[in-house]
């Protein structure tokens, strides 16, 4: 337990929810929820129904909630039109960072969900890379393009106006809630597109339990700054091995 007041967004969502529990579980008592939609109903955590795209809701919660730590989770799902990526993604997470950095804000710390996606073009695989490596000239679809802009815009607010951001990228997420990929999985069986392989049988890909990436994200806003510096963590980028399969 803390003395912080966490800041869920997208905190009814599925990884926001997992995040939310664990909050509880180690029992903090200060904590908030944003969301669009409210799909729990818990008599311990304060609730704020909104649109982070919408200034008037956002600067509601957060001064609301009195939040010294936000955790950012909210996206539209994949597989949507650019047009909602860019107004939830992009113009979202502007007007959050805009709010966190208001004089009425107590917020000291932002955790962003961002995607093991903003490296990934689709031409080529890529393995033994860590978050050194660059962003692709061309992303992969436009939910990635507004991540990667949404990253962007968390990592160059770090250290503006006292406040500290991060951002972590998980791959596929599993486990209990999830809305995702169990259906998606369901609905390529039931449609009958089990018949083609993409690749040589040999690509690799990673998914992650939502109980441990939610951990992260604890981890992430409890060492929030009592880290070293980036550039003391690691060697120079010309050590990082990018086999191409
Ligand atoms: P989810 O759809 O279950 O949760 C997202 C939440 O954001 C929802 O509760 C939704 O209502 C809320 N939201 C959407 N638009 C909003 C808006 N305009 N204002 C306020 N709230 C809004 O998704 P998830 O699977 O829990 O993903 C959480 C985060 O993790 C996302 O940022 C996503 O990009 C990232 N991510 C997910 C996966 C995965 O496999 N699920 C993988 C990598 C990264």
């Amino acid at each position: 337990m803390s003395s912080e007041s966490y800041l869920v967004v997208g905190g009814c969502g599925f990884l926001g929810r997992h995040i939310v529990e664990q909050l509880l579980a180690r029992g903090e008592s200060q904590v908030s929820v944003f969301d669009i939609v409210q799909r729990h109903f818990d008599s311990n955590v304060t609730f704020f129904i909104g649109d982070l795209s919408k200034p008037e809701d956002v600067q509601n919660a957060l001064y609301k909630s009195k939040a010294s730590v936000v955790i950012h989770t909210a996206s539209p799902a994949h597989g949507m039109g650019r047009a909602i990526y860019e107004k939830v993604n992009v113009e979202g997470t502007r007007t959050l960072l805009d709010a966190c950095q208001q004089p009425e804000s107590k917020v000291d710390k932002l955790v962003y969900t961002s995607s093991g996606g903003v490296i990934y073009s689709g031409a080529e695989d890529i393995t033994n890379v860590d978050e050194r490596v660059d962003y692709p000239a061309v992303p992969l679809d436009a939910y990635n393009e507004t991540k990667v802009a949404a990253e962007k815009m968390v990592l160059e607010a770090n250290g503006v106006g006292g406040l500290l951001t991060c951002a972590i990228r998980p791959a596929g997420i599993f486990g209990p809630g999830d809305r995702q990929m169990i259906s998606g999985f369901y609905g390529v069986v039931k449609n009958g597109q089990t018949k083609w392989q993409i690749g040589d049988n040999s690509n690799l890909g990673d998914f992650t339990y939502v109980g441990n990436v939610a951990h992260a994200h604890l981890l992430a806003a409890d060492k929030l700054g009592s880290v070293y510096p980036y550039s003391q963590l690691r060697d120079p980028i010309s050590s990082i091995d990018i086999s191409l399969g």
